[in-house]
């Protein structure tokens, strides 16, 4: 019996509703119980999986090793970094009972790691022969979010932090970007997705660093998500927790650290990048699914396709994530949709006058292009095809990207793209402009972008000499 596809909203008509109808009917999460938690299901924890292997790999390479701290923090460690406490205070959960004991401290379920592992770590470092130390950690966090959305912003949710101690200002630095490139990579070569690097202004960097440095992403919507974030911390964190090391000179000194960390939202903006009105578009590197065989044919045919399909598989296999939808209860036709619904890059469709020609049909998802191949070339072509899906995503995401940039001169202009985009435009660099532009027109700044050089322009706000080129946007 034939099963109706259950209907996206088009992607046009009402984005965030379109984005809750991907995330739910492809099966990647559902909600929990609990407001402002969200199960990852198997499709998006995969694709979650997937990552993580490219970032450890990353990570390991560059000297890193992984490390595992608790989840609680207690309320005496998470007060002794003043901008930071301040910073997370209205957004940490606690804990005040262990059975039915009152704890005689509250403990912080963590939102993020920085003190109780500066705590330890001031424990650890004695001497510069200590130095450097690299640590991440693979762990989830707690932040009590009023408005919550499905891997954008949720209560808790899966990511790495880095936390490193460096000798000198310079190395600690050299940290600070290096990590950021590895996000870059990541980012734009696996998730298929165009960043924008740059530094954070004062009003919107991380609680207790001295620099932010962020990738930015531009969503199908038009709006910024930020992307994956690398802090210097200055001598902050290594103050206020005593993390202090004997240097070669004999003298006592403060450690400089670093914390970056990317997280399970950068699912969220694979999809907004990529989907479209069928739902989902996943880059090969990230499918669960890479390929998908669909045998066609009815009554007698149908047993031989089947067969064929299934040798066909075996053959692939090895070399590409491939399924064979040997389902009985849909037709051709359903399957096609439910598939390219759910993102899978490459659809292969065989049949009885496919076997006979000794071919097959391929359907890419990137471009909907449909072609019949000898089924002999099959193997070469595949992981060809994969890198060329690959390219072609990021080719049109970087084109979405570059279409929907503006450089403006007066924030009014901004209206007339209906604030969505990334706006390049002048700031005199005082956070009075931008709170007001905030206030105005929910625009923030996203970064001061490594690319966009010192100019002589007026701020776009308050028509006073400029100090700097940033990036507007509205942002998630
Ligand atoms: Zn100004």
């Amino acid at each position: 019996m034939e099963k109706v596809l259950k209907e996206i909203t088009p992607k046009s008509s009402d984005f965030s509703q379109w984005y809750v109808d991907v995330i739910r009917k492809t099966d990647m999460v559902d909600y929990a119980p609990m407001k402002g938690f969200m199960v990852m299901r198997p499709y998006s924890y995969r694709i979650w999986e997937f990552i993580q292997e490219a970032m450890d790999r990353r990570f390991k390479e560059t000297g890193h090793e992984n490390a595992y701290f608790p989840l609680l923090i207690p309320e005496h460690l998470l007060a002794k970094e003043a901008e930071h406490i301040e910073g997370f205070s209205a957004e940490v959960a606690w804990v005040t009972m262990g059975g039915s004991e009152v704890l005689s401290e509250r403990l912080a379920v963590r939102p993020t790691s920085e003190t109780i592992i500066g705590a330890m770590y001031s424990q650890w470092i004695h001497s510069y022969r200590d130095l450097p130390v690299l640590i991440n950690q693979w762990a989830n966090v707690v932040r009590w979010e009023k408005a919550t959305r499905p891997f954008l912003r949720t209560t808790e949710f899966l990511w790495q932090e880095g936390h490193t101690v460096h000798r000198t200002a310079e190395e600690a630095l050299r940290e600070t970007r290096q990590q950021l490139e590895i996000y870059r990579e990541v980012i734009e070569e696996y998730l298929a997705v165009p960043v924008v690097q740059g530094v954070k202004s004062a009003g919107e960097r991380f609680a207790g660093a001295v620099d932010t440095y962020t990738l930015e992403a531009l969503m199908g919507d038009g709006r910024a998500l930020q992307a994956a974030t690398s802090h210097f911390l200055g001598q902050h964190f290594s103050q206020a927790f005593d993390i202090q090391f004997l240097d070669e000179d004999g003298v006592l000194k403060h450690g400089w650290t670093t914390s970056w960390g990317s997280s399970t939202r950068m699912i969220g903006a694979l999809i907004m990048v990529h989907g479209d009105d069928k739902g989902l578009r996943l880059p090969p590197r990230l499918a669960p699914i890479q390929v998908v065989v669909v045998p066609i044919g009815r009554g007698e045919e149908r047993k031989r396709v089947l067969e064929h399909a299934q040798t066909l598989v075996a053959q692939l296999g090895e070399s590409v994530r491939i399924k064979l939808d040997d389902r009985d209860e849909f037709t051709p036709g359903y399957k096609f949709n439910d598939w390219e619904m759910r993102g899978v890059p490459l659809r292969i469709e065989i049949g009885p006058k496919d076997i006979a020609r000794k071919q097959i049909t391929l359907a890419r998802r990137d471009t909907g292009e449909k072609t019949s191949i000898a089924e002999n070339q099959l193997r070469l072509r595949i992981p060809e095809l994969m890198k060329e899906i690959q390219t072609e995503l990021f080719r049109q995401a970087f084109e979405f990207q570059k279409t929907h940039s503006y450089n403006v001169d007066n924030y009014h202009e901004m209206d007339q793209y209906g604030y969505r985009g990334f706006f390049y435009a002048d700031w005199c660099g005082s956070e009075d402009c931008a709170t007001r532009l905030k206030s105005e027109t929910g625009m923030t700044i996203r970064c001061l972008p490594f690319d966009e050089f010192p100019v002589t322009g007026r701020c776009v706000v308050c028509d006073e000499p400029s100090q700097y080129r940033a990036l507007f946007a509205r942002a998630y």
